[in-house]
């Protein structure tokens, strides 16, 4: 097993986080927009998954997809990374993230649609091997405007999706606080929280730029 270590980029030094991650905790549908364009119901709480760390690769070594399983889609989402254990006694509150990036929450979906309607889990489609590249990390403190934060893709110079933290239906406490309501989150874990619309097919050679906040710009390509 290879252990996956965040990097944080202080003021343009990167350094690598103390602890490894346990794991990427993921929620579905918090943005309403999003939710419509799958014609999938609005949930009352957030609705969450588990992506492993087998999944995780560093966003600026170019994406590599799976071949010949249907429409593999990007889902830009602001990363969380935790900073200390948090579980269902600790007191919740947004003072447990450490730093924040972006992530791609990578999904085989006409996979996913089948399993769907199914009603089996949908590992297949959102846990196979480098299923979540995410990004370096900035020191919340780094964040002026924190936590409103706009943050945006483009592909091939075009803008695919943008989204800002005000349109999440459940705000990072919140989330959080659903989270370990479940599961202990250990530092190092990551929390995804959800991609604004505009979700779309990858393909071999796409070029991508992602922006947080106009204070990390990550510039990546499919292979
Ligand atoms: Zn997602």
């Amino acid at each position: 097993v290879t252990d996956f270590y965040p990097k944080v980029c202080n003021h343009g030094k990167l350094i690598t986080f103390d602890h490894a991650t346990s794991k990427v905790v993921c929620v579905g549908r918090n943005y309403q927009a999003h939710a419509e364009e799958l014609n999938n119901p609005i949930p009352n709480e957030p609705l969450l998954f588990i992506k492993s760390t087998n999944t995780l690769v560093d966003l600026s070594s170019p994406v590599v997809i799976p071949q010949g399983q249907g429409e593999c889609q990007h889902e830009l989402e602001i990363a969380l990374l935790i900073g200390e254990k948090v579980d269902s006694k600790t007191p919740v509150s947004i003072k447990s993230i450490s730093a924040v990036g972006l992530a791609l929450d990578l999904t085989l979906r006409e996979l996913q649609s089948e399993l769907k309607q199914k009603g089996h889990p949908w590992e297949r489609a959102k846990n196979f091997d480098g299923a979540c590249p995410v990004s370096e990390f900035i020191p919340i403190e780094q964040l002026t405007d924190w936590p409103n934060i706009e943050f945006s893709m483009t592909k091939n110079d075009k803008l695919v999706q943008s989204g800002h933290t005000r349109d999440m239906i459940f705000k990072f406490a919140e989330l959080i606080q659903s989270i370990v309501a479940c599961f202990t989150l250990y530092p190092g874990d990551i929390v995804l929280t959800g991609t604004p619309q505009g979700v779309a097919k990858l393909a071999n050679k796409d070029q991508l730029c992602l922006n947080l906040a106009d204070k990390l710009t990550v510039k990546t390509k499919v292979k």
